[in-house]
């Protein structure tokens, strides 16, 4: 049946294509890539011959439309982008829209992504973070850019090339402050390196060492100051407090309980040394 793929392909190592991507990228009738001479290269390792059409930044307009059209009329398709996953910092996004919109089912073929295998391997917090992908050349949506994301308490992953990276370094330093960073490079190939340090030493040693191959920053989150947690006098003046409002003694530790986390029996056993203080009215 007609339909769109969404195919991951490796981001070094060739092993990681999938079983399931290569019968798929054989089984289409064409094939939509961002760099046609960097897909005819993968193909040809795994011996696939298929037409590719070229799909990249500046021409996804009128090549979407055409590849819509084409994926309606029965044909079906595969997206790939030079590197990981269609749609992540690559085109794919607005094909995978045009698809939705004109009803063309989509299908994701997942292989990996730099960004959440540099996460894996960073050693920070992987629960909850934020891609953030390139930050802009333009200084002012770079410095509002690092603004919007100061506080956000999530581990943070950026995309840079390594020609900007010690730019990036220092102005991620000026904004944040000296966090913990992990700087993975070259994932799946030959140098593949994971370097776990923090902002400041990240900038010393890459002012010493000019940095080659491709990197993924995974950056600290912000720090959150939680809420001092309420002393058991405090808790106790809450107890009091419900009880002057009219609760049982009983009623007012159970509610102080929950609200400050205290054990009701001890609020109770505290309060009861403590006189209520008059009801107002
Ligand atoms: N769509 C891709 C993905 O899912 O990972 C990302 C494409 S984006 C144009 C390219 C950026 O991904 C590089 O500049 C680098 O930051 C990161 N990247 C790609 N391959 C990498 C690798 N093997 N090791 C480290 N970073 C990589």
């Amino acid at each position: 049946m007609s339909r769109l793929y969404l195919v991951g392909t490796p981001i070094g190592n060739l092993g990681d294509l999938s079983p399931r991507a290569v019968e798929v990228l054989g089984g289409v009738d064409f094939i939509a890539a961002e760099d046609t001479r960097v897909t005819l290269k993968l193909l040809n390792h795994f011996g696939i011959k298929k037409p590719l059409v070229s799909y990249y930044a500046h021409n996804l307009r009128e090549r979407g439309q055409v590849i819509v059209a084409r994926i309606l009329a029965g044909e079906r398709c595969a997206i790939v982008t030079d590197a990981g996953m269609p749609c992540i910092s690559d085109p794919g996004e607005d094909l995978v829209r045009l698809c939705a919109e004109a009803g063309v089912p989509v299908e994701a073929v997942p292989g990996p992504s730099a960004a959440v295998t540099a996460l894996a391997v960073s050693g920070l917090p992987t629960s909850r973070f934020a891609f953030e992908g390139f930050l802009s050349v333009k200084r002012n949506s770079r410095t509002a850019h690092l603004a919007q994301v100061k506080d956000d308490p999530r581990t943070l992953i950026f995309y840079e090339a390594p020609h900007k990276l010690l730019a990036t370094l220092n102005d991620l330093l000026e904004a944040f402050g000296n966090r913990r960073i992990s700087l993975a490079r070259e994932l799946t190939k030959l140098h593949e390196e994971v370097r776990r340090t923090t902002l400041s030493e990240a900038v010393e040693w890459y002012a010493e060492h000019p940095p080659r191959g491709e990197f993924v920053l995974v950056v600290e989150g912000a720090q959150v100051r939680l809420d001092e947690p309420p002393t058991l006098e405090e808790a106790v003046e809450l107890v009091q407090a419900l009880a002057a409002g009219g609760m049982s003694l009983s009623d007012a530790a159970k509610e102080a309980a929950r609200q400050t986390g205290y054990k009701k029996g001890e609020l109770y056993k505290h309060s009861l040394n403590v006189p209520v203080p008059e009801q107002e009215g």
